[in-house]
């Protein structure tokens, strides 16, 4: 079959590799001159299926009324810029009651795990090398009583097939020695030892030349603009050049610009798009105190882990609309935590700076699977965890198109789930 995928983030790009490989003749259609540009290339790179709370959870609407008015929630919205998202957020908040909390992180979970496998076992066949760390996640506390109240949250990812250990101070320097000078300022942390963490965008651009060698054509700097409908099918899509290009089977995954697309032929998604910031900064070449786990500092809400020789820091999700502009002070939380727990591992005077949005759905996992036409799959919505969740997902629509029989079962990812 000919399977057209639009966007090439690394959803898009494990989706081509996984229909070249059952044979499809795919070509990518990509808006940017290179694959993995937006959320791909700004994230944590962290691979943790032990951070798959879902974030609509009891406690998120009220971290969300304080951002209006309080400016260091991790979770904020301003309800001026992002004026389109009131549907969204009522089914976000339909999402937040503990029972729905529970079953997405649960639906998450199951798919991040099979993901990691998926990821091994491709960069495992493939030789790439994507600058990746398996030493385990930290996820650490600065305050005791949150960190109490974390251990039996955390109860439920590890009732479900999750390693996992609790760490006092001590053991946190034993895991990751560059938090031992800081130690002192920690009351512990959970530890995810099989979580592991890597370079998205090396690792995308690696897949890609893989794709090429098995003949899949990428069409760079071409803006889908919409999909031609014949019936219930879609016959082609067209791009702001005025190309139309066929196909028997298409993949939507163009992260926070799907619903847009879909939209053309009258189907909606749930997806809007949650800001970050992500700073990347050369490690000390020497005399640095560099880490070499990867971490979430869970009371700032920061991320972290080490590319090669680079130390990459994400913060916040604001719910701020589609743009991605950004300000000195956005970083402000990024700095705070580079000043108290890691004020050696990097030359940070010497940073680059982005922003970008991830794809969320309101529940939290993805949509997967067909939607109003018989070859319209969608492959997006992974939110906080789409390199996590990236690989689980592709090989899932892969198996759908070719009408084999999914690893994991497909209950709580389709269209459906997402009413
Ligand atoms: C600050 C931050 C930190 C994160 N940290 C982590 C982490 O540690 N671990 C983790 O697992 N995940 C993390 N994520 C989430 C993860 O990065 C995203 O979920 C993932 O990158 C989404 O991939 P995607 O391919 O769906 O989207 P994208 O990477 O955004 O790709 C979508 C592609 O579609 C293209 N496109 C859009 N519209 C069109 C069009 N009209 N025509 C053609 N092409 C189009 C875009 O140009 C883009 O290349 C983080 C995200 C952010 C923002």
């Amino acid at each position: 079959m000919k399977a057209v995928v639009i966007g090439a983030g690394v959803v898009g790009v494990t989706t081509a590799y996984y229909l070249a490989k059952s044979g499809h003749e795919v070509t990518v259609v990509e808006r940017e001159p290179k694959v993995a540009t937006l959320a791909s290339a700004g994230n944590a790179g962290l691979i943790a299926p032990s951070h798959s709370f879902s974030w609509a959870s009891p406690t998120a609407p009220m971290e969300l009324l304080r951002s209006i008015t309080i400016e260091d929630t991790a979770l904020r919205i301003n309800p001026f810029k992002a004026p389109g998202m009131a549907a969204w957020g009522l089914k976000f908040l339909r999402e937040c009651n503990a029972g729905r909390s529970v079953k997405n992180t649960l639906v998450k979970l199951r798919l991040a795990q099979y993901s990691q496998r998926m990821l091994d076992e491709i960069a495992g066949a493939e030789k790439i090398d994507y600058h990746d760390i398996h030493a385990g996640l930290l996820y650490l506390y600065r305050d005791p009583k949150r960190m109490e109240a974390a251990v039996a949250k955390w109860e439920l990812i590890r009732d479900h097939g999750q390693a996992q250990r609790i760490l006092d101070p001590d053991g946190v320097a034993e895991v990751e020695p560059a938090l031992a000078p800081v130690k002192h300022k920690l009351a512990g942390a959970i530890y995810g030892p099989t979580d592991s963490s890597g370079d998205s965008v090396k690792f995308t651009r690696d897949l890609q030349a893989v794709c090429e060698r098995m003949g899949t054509r990428f069409v760079l700097g071409k803006s889908v603009t919409r999909l031609l409908a014949k019936g219930r099918r879609i016959g082609a899509l067209a791009t702001a050049a005025g190309e139309a290009i066929g196909g028997d089977v298409f993949v939507l995954s163009a992260g926070i610009h799907s619903p847009q697309i879909a939209r053309t032929v009258g189907v909606r998604l749930p997806i809007a798009p949650a800001k970050g910031y992500s700073a990347t900064f050369p490690v000390k070449s020497d005399g640095g105190v560099v880490p070499r786990v990867g971490a979430v500092d869970e009371e700032l809400l920061v991320a972290w882990c080490r590319m090669g020789d680079r130390l990459r820091i994400t913060s916040s999700a604001e719910f701020t609309g589609y743009e991605t502009t950004y300000r000195e002070s956005d970083f402000r939380i990024i700095r705070k935590l580079a000043e108290t727990l890691l004020p050696d591992a990097a030359e940070y005077e010497h940073g680059s700076y982005r922003a970008c949005n991830r794809p969320m759905t309101p529940g939290g996992p993805p949509i997967l699977g067909t939607a109003g036409y018989d070859n319209l799959y969608i492959n997006s919505g992974h939110g906080h965890m789409g390199f996590t969740m990236a690989c689980g997902s592709s090989r899932i629509v892969a198996d759908l198109i070719n009408g084999v029989k999914t690893e994991i079962p497909v209950e709580g990812l389709t269209l459906t789930a997402h009413p």
